[in-house]
């Protein structure tokens, strides 16, 4: 049952994934989460270290899409400079959002991985759907009012993860 908690691939920071690599898997187009997986939940705009990833994204023909649970102020803000389309309230881990956002890519469900930094909403939804899912440590130590639930939860799947091998995980201090 945990194991549909389980992300296909661990990584410290998105910066880690290159396109070599999720070309090697067959995959064409990223959906990934904003808040603590691109940038701190609080921060409004990418960082130049961000917007260099996406660029060497998109110049290898990779394509991306953010699929966030957060509003549309949010999430317009930050993807609207980047040329980035995003669907926004995505209510992940719901499967509707991450149709529409392998249909927006023109790509299929195994065309495509999903980067987030929640095993609850990202990952679950991800690995339901049948996307290669992507973990990432949390940018910020902190989270939204409305993820805080979730990370108890989320601790708790993680450990169980540890004590059966099955994935490597710092806690942040
Ligand atoms: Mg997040």
């Amino acid at each position: 049952m945990l194991k549909k908690f389980l992300p296909n691939e661990f990584v410290n920071n998105v910066y880690a994934i290159t396109p070599e690599h999720l070309k090697n898997l067959g995959i064409k187009g990223i959906i990934t989460d904003l808040d603590n997986t691109l940038v701190e939940w609080d921060r409004p705009l990418a960082t130049p270290e961000l917007t260099n990833w996406f660029r060497g994204m998109k110049d290898a023909g990779i394509k991306i899409t953010v699929v966030s649970n957060n509003n549309e102020t949010r999430v317009g803000k930050f993807c609207e400079p980047l040329g980035i389309p995003f669907i926004h309230r995505a209510r992940k881990p719901l499967a509707v959002s991450y149709k529409k956002a392998y249909q927006l890519l023109n790509l299929k469900a195994d065309e495509v991985c999903m980067i987030g930094d929640q095993l609850l909403t990202d990952v679950f939804g991800g690995n339901r759907q049948g996307i290669h899912t992507i973990l990432v440590v949390p940018v910020a130590s902190t989270d939204g009012i409305w993820t805080r639930f979730n990370r108890m939860v989320e601790r708790r799947i993680l450990s169980s993860f540890k004590k059966q091998g099955l994935l490597q995980w710092e806690d942040k201090k």
